[in-house]
């Protein structure tokens, strides 16, 4: 989702006449857009910023901003902590940062054109950036972390960079849910859908330019519309959404991220029935094993509902892959809790599961449990989930070796870029090799060879 505002925000600066890049010292603008579901991933993105200060030393006018969910949870806090920051800009108001890093360059170039020093010793800002008064930043800080109706709705144009295979599509902001653990309601606010027409024109809109996957994107996706729009003929808005997108010319392949047992009822379970885009893949998020921990965690459901959604799954389509997410650690979690979550990872066999251990997150209820766990014993849990997964896994996929799997191309493979990477329905990444331009973004078979872990290896044999 971070990855999908992102992308928003840079394409607001690509219509303003910028250019995005990567490398940092080049930036007139440095943005970092934030995740706080973990306190890690805070730190980290406060030590860049930190580390990323030195580049106002040759350049004094770089606005440096943060975005997202830290930004909306820490706020004003934020300049204390990061003296050269000068933008902190909440969830609902990525749409703004292009004005606002707008603004704040513009009153630099003019407090730089006021200052007789620079004019009498004939700098111009082609010779010397935009000049900043004191050398510092302190002036022009800038904080907005307001909610705005329809914010939502700004979520929608993509950055054009040649082919795009995949896309993500934001269908949704905010969660009405308050699991106990979870920061994301603080942060991100209440549920609010986008139109079902906009959706679907963006997607179109993606089609025309090549894109044949989408992947939906909302924190209970399943639960898109429900407080907007109404059921038609017992289906949800969501399910109607997914019939609306199938529609669209062009796209082959339809995948969500992520559902909620909340919700997740027979229509959607009908759905893979008789809409074939959409792929044999949901990552469907566990968190707990025991009832008393979802309960803790107030997470409104039991273990055996999750279970059942999942063997309907698994029903409708035998090939469906199924990942989750754990929380290992929880507070008050006992063996016996523990045993219940190892227990549903070997009944249900996923594909592949994201664990985590448990990590306070400020102003959620969780943080405020008795019963901590020590870290050791976190770590010892979360080693043994990792280990099961991986004995689960690793067979799956192993087994798939000697078969035909239908892939899309996205392009040269992350860790090796003389190969080219894809995704099976089953979201299961295979390397293989290939003419990258006449393969990436087009869907063709590859024979399975090898598997290690996680990763297939194969033979393109049918392809564009
Ligand atoms: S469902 Fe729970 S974990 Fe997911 S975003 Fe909402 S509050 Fe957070």
């Amino acid at each position: 989702m971070n990855e999908r505002d992102s992308e928003q925000v840079a394409r607001m600066f690509v219509e303003g006449g910028y250019t995005l890049t990567r490398a940092e010292e080049d930036a007139d603008a440095i943005l970092v857009n934030t995740c706080s579901v973990r306190d890690q991933a805070e730190q980290k993105a406060l030590g860049k910023m930190g580390m990323m200060g030195k580049h106002r030393e040759k350049r004094a006018h770089v606005v440096y901003g943060f975005m997202g969910c830290m930004a909306q949870s820490r706020g004003e806090e934020l300049f204390e902590r990061i003296p050269h920051l000068d933008l902190v800009v909440g969830t609902q108001k990525y749409h703004r940062v292009f004005g606002y890093v707008e603004d704040i360059l513009r009153k630099r170039m003019e407090e730089r054109m006021d200052d007789p020093s620079m004019s009498l010793e004939g700098h111009t800002v082609e010779e010397e950036g935009i000049w900043i008064p004191g050398g510092g930043t302190r002036n022009g800080k800038l904080v907005d972390t307001g909610a705005e109706e329809g914010s939502q709705n700004t979520i929608r144009d993509h950055v054009a960079a040649g082919k795009k295979p995949s896309a993500f599509v934001s269908i949704m902001q905010g969660c009405n849910m308050r699991c106990s653990f979870c920061i994301v309601p603080d942060t991100r606010g209440q549920e609010r859908g986008r139109p079902i027409a906009d959706v679907v024109e963006e997607v179109r809109q993606l089609a025309e330019q090549g894109t044949k996957e989408v992947t939906l994107l909302g924190q209970i996706v399943n639960l898109y519309g429900r407080t907007e729009f109404g059921k038609v003929e017992g289906k949800s808005p969501f399910v109607q959404l997914l019939e609306a997108v199938h529609e669209v010319e062009g796209i082959k392949r339809i995948r969500f991220t992520s559902p909620h047992p909340i919700g997740y009822r027979d229509d959607l379970v009908a759905a893979f029935t008789y809409l074939p885009k959409l792929c044999s893949h949901i990552h469907f998020p566990m968190q707990s094993g025991s009832d008393r921990i979802l309960k803790a965690m107030r997470r409104p459901y039991r273990n055996e509902q999750f279970i059942e959604i999942c063997e309907k799954m698994k029903a409708v389509r035998s090939n469906m892959a199924i990942t989750t997410d754990v929380i290992v650690g929880f507070p008050t979690e006992t063996e016996e809790d523990f045993q219940a979550t190892v227990d549903c990872m070997k009944r249900l066999q996923f594909d592949n599961s994201f664990i985590f251990r448990y990590s306070k997150r400020k102003n959620t209820p969780a943080a405020e449990m008795d019963g901590q766990l020590p870290e050791r014993l976190k770590e010892e849990r979360n080693q043994e989930l990792l280990r099961i997964q991986s004995e689960i896994a690793v067979p799956k996929n192993a087994a798939l070796i000697g078969t035909r799997q239908e892939i899309l191309c996205s392009g040269p493979s992350k860790t090796n870029k003389e190969r080219l990477s894809g995704r099976t329905t089953q979201n299961k990444i295979v390397i293989f090799d290939g003419d990258r331009e006449r393969m990436t973004g087009e869907i063709f078979e590859v024979k399975i060879e090898d598997s290690t872990g996680f990763t297939l290896f194969g033979k393109a044999v049918a392809g564009p």
